[in-house]
């Protein structure tokens, strides 16, 4: 385990828990005894194993949330007291707030300034989802005299939440909406980082909501996510991860018309104007790489720059880069933490050897970190063309492509001129030009004049192969819920 001091809550959970699934409301090993091994990112060691499940566990799983979603256990409490609860697991959530933390650094690799960030995030989803269990109202439609119409809204049924390892603290954004509407969950996070899940669960039952509500299967997606997703006992799939995984899932639910919302990955573009305040755009477009180590969907990973300020902004970029401190999360002096894996590490070496090979020119970094944990350095590519592979594949490592643009329309087209479509980020003082530029481009969010901003009642998701369905405000709360007309005859 890590060399830093772990906090007395940290301690106590790993000496308590045992690693497993949340079913029914009991912690359980797999039947096969199998397990994963969990590493520290930023040592490469194993620390803890979590047991992996077969199509068992999951069948088990689902039938622990279908039984209890099909007895109303949950959905039938009076809202107020479901947001009780809800409101119970955000006051735990915070007094567990340092334990989440620790887990972050631990089996994530991430900095402990944006681990904190996180953790509080998810206390504010889990808070804002708590308040609205009260106020979900259906609708009466006008209609003829001699029927009455009611419009209710009801839960789905049983979710299956599919989580990646890039946030595990953020493992509330994908139950917690679910819960506010009255659904039952099973929850399989990455097997990457599985511990923060086993947390959630076992706070969720300290919260009062009842067992069986929410679940937890831990496992390979091949195995465990793939039965999850096939089970047809689940009526609707909310995925976060890559495209490519996202497309498969689509693929198998289409085989019994599920519901599917896809949170996928992004390339990201920031347009950068010769008029925009530059110190603060090139803090904010290195940061929008470096943060995670660019393990983030929403990392502004091609940075598009106005040919007459594109000397002068990289340099301000390198500057603002060259002497970041790599090094663990439990470090406080730490800027950039490590990958999550050795595959991940490869792939972002394989990358950065490809972005040579395709011609473009590395002015900052452009090698591993360290003989030990998964650390690599910021790297910033220039002359790069966005034909290249390192401008239209997402690499989620700490890898910027930097390309020159010489008229507003030819930035637009150029931004636009990807697969993906999840956020874009606009640096301009002209504020005409601002609103053009929000219009123009083909993604999800637009931030002018700052990035990644979020917050529980604004919608999040994306466009194109960045998946659709929305995230966060009431969108979740229509994701998450079937509407049923009602017809009543008063003749
Ligand atoms: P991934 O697609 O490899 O895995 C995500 C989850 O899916 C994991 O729990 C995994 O076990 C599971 N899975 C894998 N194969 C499966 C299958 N066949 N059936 C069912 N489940 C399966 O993604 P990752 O590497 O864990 O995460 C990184 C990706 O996630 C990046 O592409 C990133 O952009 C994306 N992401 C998107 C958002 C967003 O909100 N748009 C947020 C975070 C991460």
């Amino acid at each position: 385990m890590s060399a830093y001091p772990l906090a007395q809550q940290t301690r106590e959970f790993f000496r308590t828990q045992c690693f497993g699934h949340m079913i029914d409301g009991e912690m359980r090993q797999s039947a096969s005894g199998e397990t994963l091994p969990i590493y520290e990112p930023a040592t490469g060691l194993e620390f803890a194993r979590v047991a992996a499940a077969s199509r068992v566990e999951v069948n088990d799983a689902v039938q622990a949330a279908r039984k209890s979603f099909d007895d109303r256990r949950w959905r039938n409490l009076a809202p107020a007291q479901r947001e009780r609860c809800l409101r119970k697991l955000a006051q735990l959530l915070i007094a567990h707030r340092r334990l989440l933390s620790d887990l972050d650094v631990l089996e994530g690799g991430v900095l402990r300034a944006f681990s904190t960030f996180m953790v509080q995030l998810g206390i504010d989803i889990v808070d804002y989802y708590a308040g609205w269990p009260t106020k979900m109202a259906g609708s009466m439609p006008a209609s003829s005299p001699d029927v009455v119409v009611q419009v209710v809204r009801e839960p789905i049924g049983v979710v299956a939440v599919i989580m990646p390892w890039n946030g595990p603290s953020a493992v509330p954004l994908g139950v917690v909406p679910a819960l506010a509407c009255g659904n039952s969950v099973v929850l399989k996070p990455s097997e990457e980082t599985p511990l923060t899940a086993v947390l959630l669960a076992q706070l969720c039952l300290e919260a009062d909501i009842p067992p069986g509500v929410v679940n937890v299967v831990q496992g390979v997606g091949e195995i465990a996510g793939a039965a999850l997703v096939e089970h047809p006992d689940v009526d609707s799939i909310c995925f976060t991860g890559s495209a490519e995984t996202g497309r498969r899932i689509q693929a198998s639910a289409a085989a019994r018309l599920k519901k599917v919302s896809l949170e996928l990955g992004g390339k990201s573009p920031q347009l950068v104007f010769a008029d925009a305040d530059l110190e603060a755009a090139a803090a904010t477009c290195a940061a929008a790489v470096w943060g995670h180590s660019g393990q983030i969907c929403i990392a502004g990973s091609r940075v598009l720059v106005e040919r007459r300020i594109h000397d002068e902004f990289v340099r301000r970029m390198v500057a603002a880069s060259e002497n970041m401190r790599i090094g663990s999360g439990f470090d406080p002096s730490s800027q950039l933490g490590p990958l999550i894996s050795q595959t991940q590490l490869d792939r972002v070496s394989r990358y950065v050897d490809i972005g040579r090979t395709e011609g473009a020119r590395i002015v900052l970094g452009g090698q591993r970190h360290g003989g030990s944990g998964y650390f690599h350095e910021p790297t910033i590519f220039t002359e790069v063309r966005n034909d290249m592979r390192i401008a239209r594949e997402e690499i989620f490592g700490p890898v910027m492509a930097v390309i020159p643009f010489d008229s507003e329309d030819q930035a637009f087209t150029i931004a636009n001129d990807t697969e993906f479509g999840l956020a874009a980020g606009v640096w301009t003082r002209d504020l005409a030009r601002a609103h053009r530029a929000s219009r123009h481009l083909d993604v999800g969010t637009v931030w002018v004049n700052t990035y990644a901003r979020v917050d529980p009642g604004v919608p999040y998701g994306g466009v194109k192969q960045s998946g659709f369905g929305r995230n966060l405000g009431e969108h979740s709360i229509e994701e998450l819920t079937r509407l049923k007309s009602v017809w009543m005859s008063i003749a």
